[in-house]
């Protein structure tokens, strides 16, 4: 049977609306399950539904409940409680409400990316070939960060259990934020993302070193790469990954951080007791995904109309193409689901005005007629 899951924030159910909300879930538009987020970055929410006027939440990030302060207490790389969580239980009651129903129950987490964490502790953050620190990412081969992730995964499965822990931007660099404000001012988008989308940072070069791997020779093959490129444009190599292929020194120490992530990975998954789901947007380093992929129980893969991996679930985002053209959302979901795709998210819930409820329902019923 085709699971269905929409993904809520715990603020989509404020104002006593938590029984009303999963009745629409569950009774209107006929999911099976609800994806509720337990830690989050910056973000910034436009939300529509059950408010007379619309409500723009932010939140500079973190978790959305208050974490176990012994087990935090043993974590260097400490995550905070968001604002916007605290004082209120909000997504326990959540949890409560969801199982009480019988609905599935899965808990997402942001890893990298959690609220303030890179500022807070730049020794942990994502650090490019240029020796820029990133202000909102961490880097995924740190060990402090791995213990914290590690301890979230064990807190989050002991508070909440649910079915299945879904891991938000938990990879090896991602494209659009290692550049995220930067002026690319050459045709090569995808050869310079890329390149700055490497982790040098004083833990993955450590780490590397001992593996004996040349990192300074990989520091100035990105620096020598991005000189070239940005002075004299292409010099024939269209792509960060036909860069790869080219570069020995790179590759290595590329694959080298994406074997030692996997690992990270697969020790997680082995130890939590919980099915680990991976979010993944199709930015992150192509070379990391295979890996990974094999570590954990399943891979969320966010359909941007473009081709998707075998063996994955899908997660819809919806945007304001849905409401102007619902039938695109019915066919995509359906195509999916005919093509053996046996689990879809949507997301979120907030985000759901009435045709963009309307178009999620629409399909729902689709890709059910649709589905093996
Ligand atoms: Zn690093």
């Amino acid at each position: 049977m085709l699971q269905v899951f929409i993904q809520a924030q715990a603020w989509d159910f404020d104002d006593d609306a938590l029984d009303a909300e999963l009745d629409y879930v569950q009774g209107t538009l006929g999911a099976t399950g609800v994806t509720l987020v337990a830690g989050c970055g910056p973000l910034a929410a436009l939300r529509v539904r059950r408010r007379p006027d619309p409500v723009v939440v932010r939140t500079r990030g973190g978790l959305l409940f208050a974490p176990d302060d012994e087990a935090c207490a043993a974590i260097r790389c400490r995550p905070i409680v968001a604002e916007i969580a605290r004082g209120r239980n909000r997504l326990g009651a959540a949890v409560t409400a969801v199982r009480d129903r019988g609905l599935g129950l899965r808990v997402a987490l942001s890893t990298l990316r959690l609220g303030r964490l890179a500022e807070r502790h730049a020794a942990c953050a994502f650090k490019n070939a240029l020796d820029d620190v990133s202000p909102t990412r961490l880097c995924s081969t740190h060990p402090d960060v791995r213990a914290m992730v590690a301890s979230l995964v064990a807190q989050v499965g002991r508070m909440f259990a649910p079915d299945a822990i879904v891991l938000h931007d938990w990879d090896l660099g991602w494209m659009g934020e290692a550049t995220a404000g930067l002026t690319i001012p050459v045709a090569d988008r995808d050869l310079v993302c890329g390149l700055l989308a490497v982790c040098f940072c004083e833990s993955c070069r450590q780490q590397a070193a001992e593996r004996g791997l040349d990192v300074d020779a990989a520091v100035r093959s990105v620096r020598v790469t991005l000189h070239n490129v940005l002075e004299s444009g292409p010099a024939g190599v269209r792509s960060f990954a036909e860069h790869l292929a080219a570069d020995p020194v790179l590759r290595a120490y590329v694959a080298d951080q994406s074997t030692r992530l996997t690992r990270a990975t697969a020790h997680l998954a082995g130890t939590c007791g919980i099915p680990i789901i991976l979010h993944r947007t199709g930015r992150e380093h192509a070379d990391s995904l295979e890996f990974v992929q094999r570590s954990v129980t399943g891979v969320c893969w966010q359909y941007s109309g473009v081709e998707f991996p075998d063996g994955c679930e899908l997660e819809f985002r919806v945007e304001a193409e849905t409401v102007s053209r619902p039938q695109g959302l019915v066919a995509d979901v359906g195509a999916a689901t005919a093509r053996g795709v046996t689990a879809v998210t949507f997301a979120e819930l907030g985000r759901l005005t009435p045709p963009a409820g309307e178009a999620v329902k629409q399909a729902i019923r689709y890709a059910r007629r649709s589905a093996f």
